[in-house]
């Protein structure tokens, strides 16, 4: 059974986006919101998926984390055209507002209209990726649509690690085009971006007795501006972690100073807005530490007083009672390791204006009895600059010494930005075609699941488009519905561009 793309397909009770164009988008998109699609929750909707495409005839491979291909000859004068991978995720993030309880396991999202926008209700939406699935069903669905043969991949688990892109079996594609429609702007095409690798530095603690009758502090860092480590990173935030790591160097020189804790960071993929030491001191040093960490405290917040104009240094006495301290050597070696590793912007594009092309963020620390970790996560766009980083940062262990160590985890592969891209050029005649001026072309300094494509099939040229969207991946998610036909247009015209 085939339908018209031009016709409403999904009629439903109770339907918030019904009278939305295209409604065979808004159709699917209603549909695929009910269904509760976390990440490693994706078996209901890869099955929805697969059934919706098997009844239209279209050959399904479906792996055993629910990853999906759906295949769909090309329709007449396209029968002989190169092969398009579509590409999105089928897997959402999953966060709710405080005060509201929502069962993402069983509970799809409740779709809320407001104005151009479509909203979750106390949730994310789930725009990211509901769009990039909704655009490859309505095309599957469509019978008067001309395009190339599809390879249409839905992935899974990308919001975790692009466990799903890493999984797939490359070795079931024949395209080497790839069209993506995970992007958030209507007026530009996406043509590029970083790979990335995470490192954990790891010290084994050695532990000493805390000296009787000492005084003790929490030295904390906070207030800072953060952001994502990878959209973020250029404009030149303070890290937390490392503005704990020269405190506590001046304290250590000037107050003889132990540590008996560190804590700072969210995630890997935050640049730290907070961090912590539990710090033990004599009481004589006690006034002249407390004065020389003000002084300190106040050029560090004049540094930063554009990027960070909240940046808070505190010194709270009486932390409680702790019995035990790091070994002197191991505090020495952890402050010289929060200092010394690289941070920040590493090196710039020369071919793309204003694009960071490597950089690190040290993201987390935290120590336990056995050891302290501190972890960092290098993207680049130039894998073999990434690769120096990380050996740089081995190198740091090698100097530290102490049986520091490093162990590197998710390596994933740039995209790297081909002006002479055939997708490019494709995208770009389409858009014209319809919209009568050029778009803008955008690279990123973020690491997506599309750089994994490139080690599964190499050459492949690969192009992102998307309508806008906003704040994903928090509940202010929310998708600007107007843009969604531009979208669909562009879409069509770059499938009828791709004949050859
Ligand atoms: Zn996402």
């Amino acid at each position: 059974m085939s339908v018209s793309a031009n016709k409403v397909v999904h009629p439903q009770t109770n339907s918030v986006l019904a009278g939305l164009e295209p409604a065979v988008f808004f159709g699917f998109f209603e549909e695929l919101s009910a269904i509760p699609r976390g990440s490693y929750n994706e078996k209901q909707v890869s099955d929805h998926i697969a059934n919706f495409a098997r009844a239209r005839g279209l050959e399904v491979y479906q792996d055993e984390i629910w990853n999906l291909l759906i295949k769909k000859a090309g329709t007449p004068g396209y029968e002989n055209a190169p092969t398009l991978i579509l590409h999105g995720h089928t897997d959402i993030v999953c966060e709710s507002d405080e005060g509201v309880e929502h069962d993402f396991e069983n509970e799809g999202i409740k779709l809320r209209l407001d104005g151009d926008f479509i909203h979750g209700t106390g949730t994310t939406l789930g725009a990211d990726n509901t769009v990039g699935v909704a655009f490859a069903m309505s095309l599957l669905a469509s019978d008067d649509i001309p395009h190339p043969p599809l390879e249409v991949v839905l992935t899974v688990q990308e919001e975790v690690g692009k466990g799903g892109a890493q999984h797939f079996d490359g070795t079931k594609l024949t395209g080497k085009r790839l069209l993506d429609m995970n992007w958030h702007d209507p007026k530009s095409l996406f043509a590029g971006c970083a790979g990335d690798i995470s490192a954990h530095f790891r010290i084994p603690l050695q532990w000493s007795e805390r000296p009787n009758g000492q005084e003790a502090a929490r030295l904390r860092v906070s207030g800072l501006s953060s952001g994502h480590s990878e959209f973020d990173i250029h404009l030149e935030r303070a890290n937390a972690i490392v503005l704990l790591g020269r405190l506590l160097r001046l304290a250590i020189k000037e107050g003889d100073i132990s540590i008996a804790k560190l804590e700072g960071g969210v995630n890997r993929y935050v640049i730290p807005g907070e961090a912590e030491a539990l710090i033990s001191f004599d009481r004589s040093v006690s006034g002249a530490l407390r004065s020389k960490i003000e002084a300190e405290a106040a050029a560090i917040a004049a540094e930063y007083s554009t990027s960070d104009p909240n940046l808070k240094i505190t010194f709270e006495e009486d932390p409680g009672l702790f019995f035990s301290v790091f070994s002197e050597k191991v505090a020495t070696g952890a402050v010289n390791a929060m200092c010394l590793l690289p941070n920040g912007v590493q090196s710039r594009s020369l071919i793309v204006d204003n694009l960071v092309e490597s950089s690190n963020t040290v993201a987390l620390i935290s120590n336990d009895q056995e050891r302290i970790e501190i972890t960092s996560t290098i993207p680049s766009a130039v894998s073999s600059r990434r690769y120096n980083i990380v050996d740089r940062i081995r190198q740091l262990s090698e100097v530290i010494g102490l049986g520091a160590s490093v162990e590197t985890f998710a390596d994933c592969p740039e995209w790297p930005y081909n002006p002479q891209s055939r997708m490019l050029a494709a995208g770009r005649a389409a858009y014209e075609r319809e919209f009568g001026e050029q778009p803008h072309v955008e690279v990123s300094h973020s690491s997506l699941e599309l750089g994994l494509f490139r080690k599964k099939v190499p050459d492949i040229d690969m192009l992102s488009i998307g309508p806008e969207a906003f704040d994903v991946h928090t509940t202010r998610e929310r998708l600007n519905h107007t843009t969604v036909e531009a979208t669909w247009r562009l879409l069509k015209a770059l499938l009828s561009e791709l004949r050859t």
